[in-house]
């Protein structure tokens, strides 16, 4: 196990390991020292795939009673750069999840349905209903990472107003609005920024190119982003900053090792639900009558 405690049976308590990646709510954030490294304490590779085997299992347990409950829809959203294992953390941690239950979207850039609205329409659109998880690969939050460090995007969005200079502020207040908003009508919102160093998204690239069955997934275009990497660090610590609320946390998670990462965000998501104080639904007295009605029915055939 990572070392800390899991808040079972502790309503709105977070454990020792959730604070540990917690960015905190009062803008006091720096991506430059947030380690992609794991903390050096932790269990070996094995290990982490043992527990994280339990955790899969934990997780689509914490989903059926999320169900039954029937009153929260569970959001989680996934930024980082490229190669920084979005795609392969969500399938690991989620594999275990009834997929009735559990919905991926991801946003590339927008179609032109989705700029002739506002720009959190789309994300709008996709949301989870109440008893199950949203996972959201990219979202709302490219409109001040990608947008942001390539302004020129934000022509085709033909905003009203030709002056660009409060626009990321006032991104800022709608997201922290709409959260909020979603929050208070039971949507719980859970943010991953999966920190992965420059040095590794190299050799993941790298290793995209050089092995056969992965270079599918590398685009020239990728590099172009890389190049710019200290302007989307930069965007990346406004965004934590500005956005990582009581209602709507991020968390900051070190992406250099996968195990470690995929054991984190798995347990990161448990506490959260287990914060929620699920609960199956009492049965009424009626109820309890046609439950033991029903068994005398079938006893009886
Ligand atoms: P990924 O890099 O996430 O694995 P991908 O390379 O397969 O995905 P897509 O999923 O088609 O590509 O699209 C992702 C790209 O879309 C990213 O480069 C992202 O920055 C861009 N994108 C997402 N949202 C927006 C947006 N609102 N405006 C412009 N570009 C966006």
């Amino acid at each position: 196990m990572i070392s800390g405690k899991t808040c079972t049976n502790m309503p709105n308590r977070r454990s020792d390991f959730h604070d540990r990646h917690l960015v905190p709510f009062d803008g006091d954030f720096s991506v430059r020292t947030a380690s992609a490294k794991p903390p050096k304490d932790i269990p070996s590779k094995a290990e982490l795939e043992r527990e994280l085997g339990d955790l899969v299992g934990e997780l689509d347990k914490m989903q059926q009673l999320l169900f039954a409950d029937g009153r929260f829809a569970v959001l989680s959203v996934f930024q980082g750069m490229d190669a920084a294992g979005k795609d392969s953390t969500i399938r690991k941690v989620f594999s275990g999840v009834n997929p009735a239950g559990f919905r991926v979207n991801a946003f590339g850039r927008p179609s032109e349905l989705e700029l002739r609205h506002d720009f959190l329409w789309r994300c709008q659109q996709r949301l989870p209903e109440r008893g199950k998880i949203g996972v959201f690969i990219r979202s709302h939050y490219e409109e001040v990472l990608v947008v942001r460090v390539h302004p020129e995007l934000l022509d085709a969005q033909r905003l009203p107003g030709a002056d660009h200079a409060r626009t990321w502020e006032r991104r800022f207040d709608s997201i922290r609005d709409f959260e909020h908003h979603l929050a208070r009508n039971g949507t719980v919102v859970v943010k991953f920024w999966l920190n992965v160093s420059r040095e590794e998204q190299k050799k993941r690239f790298l290793d995209r190119i050089e092995q056969p069955h992965r270079n599918w997934k590398f685009r020239l275009g990728d590099l172009d982003d890389r190049d710019r990497w200290d302007d989307f660090q930069d965007a990346y610590q406004e965004m934590l900053r500005e956005t990582s609320r009581k209602w709507a946390p991020w968390h900051a998670i070190p992406a250099d090792d996968k195990a470690y990462m995929r054991v984190a965000v798995a347990r990161v998501m448990i506490e959260t639900m287990k914060g929620l104080d699920l609960r199956f639904p009492e049965m009424s007295a009626d109820q309890r009558r046609e439950l033991q009605e029903g068994r005398r029915r079938l006893m009886e055939e």
